[in-house]
């Protein structure tokens, strides 16, 4: 029988192994939790039939001993990923039917290696948003408490976890999609190094931003499914061809000397209840033998700005694709090309999205390219370069994961101040770091909030190792 305490992958697999349960009554036990919990709005879609299937499959392998790394893993995915044969929409009436022709790469690893896919979950449209109002399919509500957000633009992929309906669950993160959500919901959230994890199959929102990675309630099952998910990529010639370490050799016990920008616990939005907890875990870790460096930082004003003329500079050219030509919702008012276009557009995009495709288009015109596209090019080189200076004499940034614990749904009605809430996140991508949330042990009235450690380049098995040490120290839950 499935209990409970089967929702933990590693206890669920030594379980099956002992006949105690399978695969299958792992699916129909959170297809039924999806059932149950349909009013919190996390899941687009339901794959129950190609689960089960699966499921049989699998449970079988199990028996003849040839099952892959993931055996069992269920795993959600968010709707801005590409599953053969299967609706990938990016929670936007533009692509609402449109049906996947191909498998995104980490998809592919995924099944090779006889993960369950359960389902696709609500996002921000075409994953721009922070608190997943932005879906044109409605927001997710948070399961710790429903009144507030849970983020975004990953939104579903998180609650997911935190609402146990599956094992694990992949998110994008452009500036913060992963770790942000993670830290309203009270899990974990990885956003790999740029070019870890291929691109192919991801909709792509800011092209030289976005990376895939995984939600889950243990830094082990994190590691797992990157170690699978990790690698070169023929399809995505941004790809690091650097070889996939072994994330789940785990080793919590080195001394670090970790940096600690102080613009970032000055800055002006920090709950101070918060920022108590975060200085207390400071003096804990020294107490522990590591070593606390008090950094400068001083772009931390400067991240926002830059991080939102690039993407939506970017985004502007991606999103172009969808035109009612080849992709997207042709309009019915539809009569030559340019009504084509714009009749189709206007009707499919949500607001959001057509704020940044303006914005996006007006920084790269001609007048104005230099002004802010250039610019912005210019102060990312410098924040990559100020971060490369401070991993030089530290081994990891750490900080909080956003100023504050989840914000009430639907209080923030203002885009800037909703951009302003990625303030500690865009950094990893402006840099192109690999940064992970994990949730600190205290809560802030009754809610979770995340501990944020960026580490260099493609050295995710020090964000694990550390991450590790942090839970083993009581700091945080993972
Ligand atoms: N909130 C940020 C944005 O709206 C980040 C989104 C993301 O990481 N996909 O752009």
């Amino acid at each position: 029988m499935f209990n409970s305490s089967h929702t933990n992958y590693k206890t669920f697999i030594k379980a099956v192994n002992n006949d105690e349960t399978s695969c299958l009554e792992a699916v129909n036990h959170y297809l039924v939790e999806i059932e149950r919990n349909k009013d919190l709005n996390i899941f687009l879609e339901v794959f129950d039939k190609d689960a089960k299937d699966q499921a049989v499959e699998i449970d079988q392998k199990i028996k003849q001993n040839n099952a892959g790394k993931l055996a069992g893993m269920v795993i959600a995915i968010k709707d801005n990923i590409c599953y053969k044969n299967h609706k990938v929409s990016a929670a936007s009436k533009i692509i609402e039917n449109f049906e996947s022709l191909y498998s995104s790469t980490v998809v592919k690893k995924l099944l090779e290696e006889d993960a369950i896919i359960i389902g696709r979950t609500n996002c921000d449209e075409f994953a721009m948003g922070s608190s997943n109002e932005n879906s044109a399919f409605g927001k997710v509500l948070n399961p710790i408490n429903n009144k507030m957000s849970t983020g975004g633009s990953s939104g579903g992929s998180a609650a997911a976890v935190a609402a146990n309906l599956c094992n694990v669950s992949l998110g994008s993160d452009t500036g913060g999609s992963i770790r942000q959500p993670a830290s309203f919901c009270g899990i974990v959230g990885l956003k790999p190094t740029y070019g870890r994890v291929s691109r192919y199959g991801l909709l792509a929102y800011g092209s030289s931003f976005d990376q895939i990675g995984p939600f889950s309630k243990s830094c082990s099952d994190a590691a797992k499914v990157l170690e699978v998910i990790a690698g070169n990529d023929k399809h995505d010639s941004t790809s690091s061809k650097k070889a996939v370490e072994e994330y789940t050799n785990i080793n919590a016990e080195k001394k670090y000397k970790i940096a600690v920008p102080k613009e970032y616990l000055e800055s002006e939005g920090l709950n101070p209840q918060v920022k108590t907890h975060f200085n207390q875990y400071l003096q804990k870790l020294k107490e522990e033998g590591h070593t606390i460096k008090e950094v400068s930082f001083p772009f931390l004003e400067l991240m926002v700005p830059s991080y939102y003329v690039l993407t939506t500079a970017e985004a502007s050219s991606n999103l172009s694709r969808y035109s009612g030509v080849i992709y997207g919702n042709r309009s019915s008012d539809a009569k030559e090309v340019a009504t084509t276009f714009s009749k189709s557009r206007a009707e499919g995009f949500g607001p959001e999205v057509k704020r940044r495709i303006m914005l996006g288009t007006f920084v790269l015109s001609a007048g104005y390219y230099d002004a802010y596209y250039a610019q912005a090019q210019k102060v990312r080189r410098l924040i990559q370069d100020k971060t490369d200076a401070i991993l030089k004499d530290s081994d990891l940034i750490f900080t909080l994961t956003t100023p504050d614990t989840a914000f009430e749904s639907e209080s923030i009605n203002d885009p800037i101040t909703m951009y302003l809430q990625d303030i500690f996140t865009v950094h990893a991508n402006l840099a192109g770091n690999p940064a992970i949330s994990i949730p600190a042990t205290d809560l802030v009235n009754d809610m979770p909030f995340g501990l944020q450690v960026m580490t260099g380049h493609f050295e995710e098995d020090e964000l694990f190792n550390f991450s590790q040490h942090l839970c083993n120290i009581g700091l945080a839950k993972g």
